[in-house]
């Protein structure tokens, strides 16, 4: 595949490719009719078959850190461009929660905070990547582990590690997030 095409540089199709928000377009001008919203189940629908397609031809170990790795990048690129970074930590936590409100990812809330170890629990109700699953045993936003991980990382140019420990598809009714700066804890 040749990296030109119609004499404009190839994007997604070349090796060099590399998210960044402004490859999202402009959303607006090119859904006038139908806007920018879409259905929960499509964007589950996207994401679960993405992971179904990962699983057999990679592995579920694969699979699970490639989802996590995808959301660390966007979660990275959400701060860079959603968030205001310049605020002070407490508000910053605030404008994530409003932000992560207002475009319906989920109604997050901070449970415990230890500021000098840097360590958080979160807890995110009503998650876009699960909320409604029929229940197991497994948590399975990986995609929401990275996002967080991400938004942290970038806010304070420190490396962060999200895990969840409880999830709506492991019973639980809400996803819940141990977060630790990476290496520690
Ligand atoms: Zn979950």
């Amino acid at each position: 595949m040749t990296d030109e095409f119609n004499g404009r540089c190839a994007m997604f199709k070349s090796e060099s490719y590399r998210f960044q928000w402004r490859d999202l377009g402009d959303i607006d001008g090119g859904r006038p009719n139908l806007g920018s919203l879409v259905n929960v189940a499509v964007y589950r629908l996207m994401q679960y078959s993405l992971r179904d397609v990962l699983n057999r031809h990679l592995s579920v170990e694969k699979a699970t850190e490639l989802l996590r790795e995808a959301g660390r990048l966007a979660g990275a690129e959400f701060c860079r461009n959603v968030l205001n970074c310049t605020l002070p930590f407490n508000e910053f936590v605030a404008d994530l929660q409003e932000k992560l409100l207002a475009l319906k990812i989920g109604i997050m809330r901070v449970e415990k905070s230890d500021l000098d170890k840097m360590e958080f629990t979160l807890t995110v109700a009503e998650d876009l990547d699960c909320s409604g699953l029929p229940p197991t045993d497994e948590t399975v936003c990986e995609y929401d582990e990275g996002f967080i991980a991400g938004v942290l990382g970038t806010y304070t140019g420190r490396e962060f590690d999200a895990r969840e420990v409880d999830c709506w598809a492991s019973s639980e009714r809400i996803c819940r997030f141990k977060v630790t700066t990476k290496g520690e804890g």
